[in-house]
């Protein structure tokens, strides 16, 4: 398949991650911003596993503000179906707290901390989709220096996924 290098880090380092499968299916990766923080009966019917997580990224306002934070939250549906591997990702916003407009502003998450998420996301699907027997590996938490976390500004805290939480998922 053809596929434009760099267009998309997350797309991008997501296809490298998954040349090492050794399955021999066909991984995607889509974004989807109405990806629910839980699935239904019927998504998990059909398959679908749910990993939440968390990692590191910036945000850059239309009004010139830009802002770090260390909660960027980050939702994956996945799953393995006729030898095609689907993922998909909403990426939470926040809002801006110069122009308190709504959270609008998508992060962009340094390339090594992309490769950080991958690391403990395609272990998940060794184990759920092709049922490897995967050791857990625990989460090195790193305290990154940032502003306190404003949860009036986060799409992810209004939904209850975002501050005190450990990884979710399977
Ligand atoms: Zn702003
Ligand atoms: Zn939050």
């Amino acid at each position: 398949m053809a596929r434009v290098p760099g267009k998309n880090p997350w797309i991008d380092l997501f296809s490298k991650h998954v040349e090492n499968l050794e399955h021999g299916d066909k991984w995607t990766l889509n974004f989807n911003y109405k990806l629910c923080p839980d699935l239904d009966p019927e998504q998990r019917e059909a398959g679908w596993k749910i990993y939440t997580t968390s990692s590191f990224g910036r945000f850059d306002c239309r009004c010139s503000n830009s802002w770090s934070s260390a909660h960027v939250v980050l939702l994956f549906h996945y799953r393995l179906r006729k030898n095609r591997g689907l993922v998909l990702l909403r990426l939470f916003r926040q809002g801006c707290r110069k122009c308190w407009n709504p959270p609008e502003q998508k992060p962009q998450v340094p390339r090594t901390k992309i490769e950080n998420v991958f690391d403990r996301l395609i272990p998940k699907i060794l184990k759920n989709c092709y049922g490897e027997k995967i050791d857990n590996v625990p989460r090195i938490q790193q305290h990154r220096k940032t502003k306190p976390h404003e949860k009036s500004l986060c799409e992810a805290c209004a939904l209850g996924i975002c501050c005190n939480q450990e990884d979710v998922g399977d």
